[in-house]
């Protein structure tokens, strides 16, 4: 199929919004509905069928009623689920990036990639759940039995949001399932083609009625009314830290059900005089860039040793000169629009509250004069730590740089900040290296490089950004609860 045919085929896609229930695709009928938006026109791809409080009644009993058989299904049986929805997926790859693409606006290329991310996330889980061991106690007494197993939690509520809308259901969908658990699951409206997508492969699969439950809505008629619900035992969030704090206080309130939370952070990059400088600025643009800036573990604020600040400025900035921003499917494309107004109004906040402190404004500073949410890439240099792009997570392409004399200096501002996601740190040398991997507060840390999100490593953070894991073994085991269980042999 031509590019343009897969084009039409996505577009096509949006015609068919719908909710999954207890194995039913459920179209607006007598529902509310919204539109969803392309961020590259601002025009609407289609109308978003919104669950109501019935539906969300019904999902959770789904997910409690398909809990029963689902828990008790061998490891083996699930691994031939997981393997079977990735193969689907590997198939239906290509249309599904464009449909990304369309709905999220981020590169084609990049769409791709998160795919295949999404897809490895399915397979490593069902790897990994034949790896479930339990273990034996040794006992006090000779006539004793005593054993650990860990056993699914229970059904899920879980929350994604419009960053990664491949990428964060896949972690959540596939490790619950994994574990033996049932969900329902929240996608952001924002994004809910490519969810749909991830459902249908699982449904097409055969993974029976009730263990995956999609729906959409008002976020937090939906987070408040399924984690009250009695049948959910296990709530999973990635998105802001205010919205994560809200739904860990419900969880607590209703009947104290675990969580995970991924609440973004505030990536700190400190580029060391030793560093080879040249690999570092081009390294740091493409995570700056990436994704229009709107990833959780994105190098957000760069600390840049003195000696080579001026020389890593410049050449961030020709990096960021290189990059050709335009919607998501137009091929040139290295840089795709925001997702949403929000985001650009936000850019906006940074780049003016930077000007009145008399940051340096070397790129960008302004929305493109073009429909979509476009803003140009941004570099400011000459910022002091209160500004509000050194606080607060940017979430957009305005790369914040300042610099710092000693290594000391570097850490401690690096580590000043409540949130603790990502870290990283650019330097050729093995002690530094060490003392950084030591010092710095962050539940993932990259040194000369970025790639702290894989499929089999965990992932997730400290702090204000949250707690527990998401990939690698301790992702499968988020959806878990050990029993110990002791027999005295008669
Ligand atoms: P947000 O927290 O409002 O929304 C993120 C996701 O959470 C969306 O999908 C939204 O539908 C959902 N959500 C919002 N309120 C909810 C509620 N009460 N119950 C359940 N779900 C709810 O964030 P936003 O306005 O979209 O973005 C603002 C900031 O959030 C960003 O600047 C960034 O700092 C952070 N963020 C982090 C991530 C991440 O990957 N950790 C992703 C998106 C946004």
């Amino acid at each position: 199929m031509t590019d343009r045919d897969l084009s039409s085929e996505a577009r096509l896609a949006f015609s068919r919004l719908a909710l999954l229930i207890d194995g039913q695709w459920l179209d607006a009928q007598q529902r509310r509905g919204e539109p969803v938006l392309d961020p590259a026109s601002e025009d609407a791809l289609g109308v978003l069928p919104y669950a109501t409080l019935a539906d969300l009644d019904r999902a959770a009993e789904a997910a409690q009623r398909a809990f029963q058989s689902w828990s008790r299904t061998t490891a083996t049986e699930r691994r031939k689920y997981l393997l079977a929805a990735s193969a689907l997926l590997r198939e239906r790859a290509e249309k599904i990036a464009h449909i990304l693409s369309l709905e999220q606006g981020k590169p084609l290329a990049e769409a791709r990639a998160e795919l295949t991310g999404a897809i490895e996330i399915f397979e490593w889980y069902a790897e990994e759940v034949r790896r479930l061991y339990g273990r034996t106690i040794p006992p006090r007494a000779p006539n004793v039995l005593q054993t650990v197993s860990h056993e699914p939690i229970g059904p899920v509520a879980a929350f994604t949001p419009w960053n990664f809308p491949a990428l964060t259901p896949a972690r959540k969908i596939a490790g619950a399932l994994a574990a033996g658990c049932t969900l329902v699951i929240k996608p952001a409206e924002e994004t809910p083609g490519t969810a749909i997508e991830l459902a249908r492969a699982c449904v097409d699969a055969g993974v029976p009625e009730g263990v995956l439950n999609l729906v959409f809505g008002v976020p937090h008629e939906i987070s408040e009314t399924l984690i009250r619900h009695s049948a959910i035992r296990k709530v999973t969030f990635t998105g802001s830290i205010p919205v994560g704090k809200h739904l860990a206080e419900l969880a607590a309130a209703h009947g104290l059900k675990p969580c995970t939370l991924e609440l973004g952070g505030h990536a700190p990059v400190l580029v060391c005089a030793d560093a080879d400088i040249a690999h570092a600025a081009q390294a740091c643009a493409a995570a700056r860039y990436r994704n229009a800036g709107q990833v959780c573990v994105a190098a957000s604020r760069f600390y840049v040793q003195h000696e080579v600040h001026d020389a890593f400025v410049e050449a961030f900035s020709a990096a960021a000169d290189a990059l050709t921003v335009g919607g998501g499917l137009e091929a040139e494309t290295t840089m795709g629009p925001l997702t949403n107004q929000r985001r650009l109004d936000a850019m906006s906040r940074y780049v003016n509250d930077a000007r009145e402190r008399n940051a340096q404004v070397h790129r960008g500073g302004e929305r493109l004069a073009r429909p979509g949410w476009f803003f140009a890439p941004t570099v400011i240099s000459g910022l002091g730590d209160d500004a509000l792009a050194m606080r607060e997570e940017t979430f957009g392409p305005v790369a914040a740089i300042s610099s710092f004399d000693d290594l000391d200096e570097g850490i401690s501002r690096a580590n000043a900040l409540p949130y603790g996601l990502a870290a990283y740190a650019f330097t050729r040398s093995a002690r530094t290296s060490e003392r950084i991997a030591r010092d710095l507060r962050a539940g993932m840390i990259g040194i000369n490089h970025f790639a702290v999100s894989l499929a089999e490593a965990p992932f997730g953070g400290v702090g204000e950004s949250g707690y527990g894991s998401e990939g690698g073994s301790e992702g499968l085991h988020a959806y878990l609860t050990p029993r110990f269980v002791t027999r005295l042999l008669m």
